[in-house]
């Protein structure tokens, strides 16, 4: 089997859909014509398996997407959405219906927790959340109707690690599915399906696309869940604009090389924090402070640019004077591109229900982007000048 960085350049790449240039063209479509009545009756027959039928279906375009995320990633089949949350909600809900139970991790991303709240809830789906440290005690949760168990891992905002394979493990043996938002791992930090996941959900958003230009989410899927979730997915009118997976595969193909940049400049930054007086710890999956670390060591192969650290003491005031006046750091929800980003995430335990968050001071989340490191570092110090200045 091909190294990672060989897959990202490689896969999705078949002359099936380069017709022999470099990359797959943009194939725009709606209407697919047919010569004949046989043409016709043979593509509805084919809907399903990369042929064009009808454009909401796909394009040679979203074929080698599909192909090449399942190369890189694992699992038989791919479905692409507008965006990561479409990803997600598509994903529960082609899985869970009336009556059905869903384990929700702790730390979700927060739109998935409201969606739950609100969706799900009002469909007759119920959610419980668990903590993100529970691993193979997850089996005192389950229930005859729990359907799914989702996991995000690290978690958002907090970055605990979850124990996947535990998990999955109880799942499976109760006839649950699993699911995964690895987002973080990018499809190349963490195997999902060699860690007993079912489906994988990216927001490609983030370092697929890498570029900050395009919504764009993906959910693999094993063989045994790959055509429910392509058949539901189609039902519920999902379909992805081929200017954007375009850009999502020409992302792809330095996703590789731009982590391992955003790796080593986080480490150095995160390095630096540590020696800080302010910093009471740093969340970073590749320290030891962070919730999950011994897991990370054992399951993932890497890091990227994303993590928080949480500060010994302060206030909104202070941190905002600090956020204020950075150079190299923008503010945004976003993450995964190739800009540096800075967040202050107050009221995590308004996000919370089955943990309890009790930190000394306020957490902030970076994103660590590719500029230089030392740059980066001299803004953060600034930075908490500002913030010793506002306490
Ligand atoms: C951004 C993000 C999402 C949602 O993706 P969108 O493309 O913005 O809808 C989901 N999960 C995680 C972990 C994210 O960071």
């Amino acid at each position: 089997m091909s190294k990672t960085s060989t897959k990202v350049v490689s896969a999705g790449r078949s002359k099936k859909w380069t017709k022999g240039v470099v990359n797959p063209s943009v194939m725009r479509a709606s209407t697919v014509v047919f010569e004949s009545v046989d043409e016709m009756k043979k593509a509805t027959r084919k809907r399903a398996q990369q042929t064009l039928f009808y454009g909401r279906r796909g394009t040679d375009t979203s074929f080698a997407f599909q192909e090449a995320m399942t190369q890189v990633e694992g699992g038989s089949g791919c479905a692409l959405y507008p965006c990561g949350t479409a990803a997600i909600t598509s994903a529960l809900l082609s899985f869970l219906k009336t009556g059905d139970h869903l384990l929700m991790v702790d730390t979700a991303y927060e739109p998935t927790r409201d969606f739950c709240n609100n969706m799900l809830a009002g469909l007759g789906i119920e959610t419980t959340y668990y903590d993100p440290l529970i691993g193979a005690d997850i089996e005192s949760l389950m229930r005859p109707n729990t359907r799914v168990v989702f996991t995000e891992s690290p978690g958002s905002n907090t970055m605990e690690i979850q124990d996947v394979p535990a998990i999955s493990e109880v799942a499976h043996r109760h006839n649950a599915i699993v699911m995964l938002d690895n987002t973080w791992g990018s499809g190349v930090l963490f195997d999902p399906f060699a860690h007993g996941v079912d489906i994988s959900i990216q927001a490609a958003t983030k370092y697929i696309v890498g570029h900050s230009d395009v919504m764009i989410g993906t959910a693999t899927a094993t063989e045994a869940c790959w055509p429910t979730l392509r058949e539901n997915s189609y039902l519920l009118g999902q379909c992805t604009s081929p200017d954007d997976i375009y850009l999502a595969m020409r992302g792809l193909r330095t996703l590789d090389v731009r982590l391992k940049q955003h790796e080593a400049n986080a480490l150095k930054v995160a390095q630096w924090l540590e020696t800080r007086p302010e910093v009471d710890h740093v969340r970073h999956p590749a320290f030891e402070t962070c919730p999950g670390h011994e897991i990370w060591k054992r399951d993932f192969t890497g890091c990227n640019g994303l993590f928080s650290f949480v500060l010994n003491k302060g206030h909104e005031a202070a941190t905002t004077a600090m956020l204020d006046g950075m150079k190299h750091f923008s503010m945004g929800y976003s993450w995964g591109g190739f800009e540096s980003l800075i967040l202050a995430v107050n009221g995590i335990q308004r996000l919370r229900t089955a943990t309890q968050w009790s930190a000394a001071g306020p957490l902030i989340r970076l994103h660590i982007g590719l500029e230089d490191a030392d740059d980066l570092i001299a803004d953060l110090e600034s930075g908490l000048e500002r913030f010793n200045a506002a306490l």
